[in-house]
């Protein structure tokens, strides 16, 4: 089933609330409606619009947005060990994880809480307290809009790394994915050392998948806004890596800077953005309806009828104060259109 809206506003499908309209927003279920789609609407632009919580407006936009509204979820192999879950585009991505937790399947519990449809998972590569999507992930099926045929790439095939994979180089505007396949564990693997996921976890009696799960939940609602109360698109900027001798430099005079080691390089070392913003002296800063949150400098929110170029003030903004304190560029970590 398809569906095809004109002149639509999109002001209740991006998680920072901004009042704009979409020239045309087709909702799709199947690798068939986007042939037909594509051979009907022939656009020239084109961008997917999962459930918009990493997506900023800053204009009306003239083109088609493709939303999914296929959200199937089956289990597709069964063993003593582990089972494969195979998830369809619009599924929600918390609802997946609360059913592995349920379930008894270890894997995903420590990403619980990101709002995120299943397929903008793997187009980032969605990740939190020390776990990434791609820890899971085993196939990625996609639309190729350039040969209209269904593809399947493997974990390796889709280059995933912090924030990245082939859908955001390669694969960018051509890729509208229609499934993702996750390897879950029977096994108790539990993944505590980040944060204060451990302490967390201890006062809830210890590492069960549902003490793991609640205490993440509790953490993240008390340091994220929710997006319904306070437009916003979680972190809006990545974590920024650098040279490791750059952040020797920076810690001769800032000893209490978080640094992170960067897998497979020991030459780079990552940075918080969150500890460089709110060093620079932003957290809790507010420029009319728009601001930086007062508990998490990472989170650019609106306060109330801000624009995508009030928010985009903000952050040029932001960007500037951290290179003059530290040196450091950081760069947007929303989809900006
Ligand atoms: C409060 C809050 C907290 C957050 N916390 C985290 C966090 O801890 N970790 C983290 O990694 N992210 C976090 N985010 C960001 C966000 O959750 C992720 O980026 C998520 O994957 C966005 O999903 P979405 O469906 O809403 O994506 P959208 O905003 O709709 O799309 C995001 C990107 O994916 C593309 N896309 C979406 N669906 C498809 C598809 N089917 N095929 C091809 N491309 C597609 C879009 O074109 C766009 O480039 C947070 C956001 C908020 C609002």
């Amino acid at each position: 089933m398809k569906r095809i809206y004109s002149n639509i506003n999109i002001a209740d499908r991006n998680s920072f609330g901004v009042k704009q309209q979409a020239a045309t927003l087709a909702e799709f279920e199947t690798a068939d409606d986007l042939r037909d789609l594509f051979m009907t609407l022939k656009p020239t632009e084109w961008y997917v619009l999962g459930a918009g919580n990493n997506t900023l407006f800053t204009q009306d936009y003239h083109g088609v947005l493709f939303t999914p509204i296929c959200g199937n979820r089956t289990i597709i192999e069964s063993t003593d060990d582990h089972i494969i879950v195979r998830a369809e585009a619009a599924h929600d991505w918390d609802t997946l994880v609360g059913w592995s937790v349920q379930e008894g399947l270890w894997g995903i519990e420590n990403l619980s809480a990101i709002p995120s449809s299943v397929g903008a998972a793997p187009v980032q590569n969605i990740g939190a307290y020390g776990a990434e999507a791609k820890d899971a992930i085993t196939v990625v099926e996609y639309f190729d809009t350039q040969s209209m045929e269904v593809v399947r790439l493997s974990n390796k095939e889709c280059h995933f790394a912090y924030r990245e994979s082939i859908f955001k180089q390669e694969l960018k505007g051509r890729a509208i994915i229609l499934a993702v396949e996750f390897k879950l564990s029977r096994h108790a693997q539990p993944n505590l050392g980040y944060g204060d996921v451990i302490s967390e976890v201890e006062a809830r009696g210890g590492a069960t998948l549902r003490n793991i799960r609640e205490a993440i939940c509790a953490i993240r609602s008390r340091k994220l806004p929710d997006p319904k109360v306070l437009g916003n698109a979680g972190s809006f900027f990545k974590n920024p890596i650098v040279d490791r001798t750059v952040a020797e430099a920076l810690r001769v005079n800032h000893p209490d800077m978080p640094c992170y080691e960067v897998a497979g390089d020991q030459s780079r070392v990552k940075l918080a953005a969150g500890w460089l913003i709110d060093r620079a002296g932003l957290k809790g800063y507010r420029d009319g309806c728009v601001g930086v949150h007062e508990r998490q400098a990472l989170v650019l929110v609106n306060h109330g009828g801000a624009t995508g170029g009030d928010v985009m003030r903000l952050a040029h903004f932001v960007c500037m104060r951290v290179k003059e304190n530290f040196g450091i560029d950081i760069s947007p970590e929303v989809n900006v259109l």
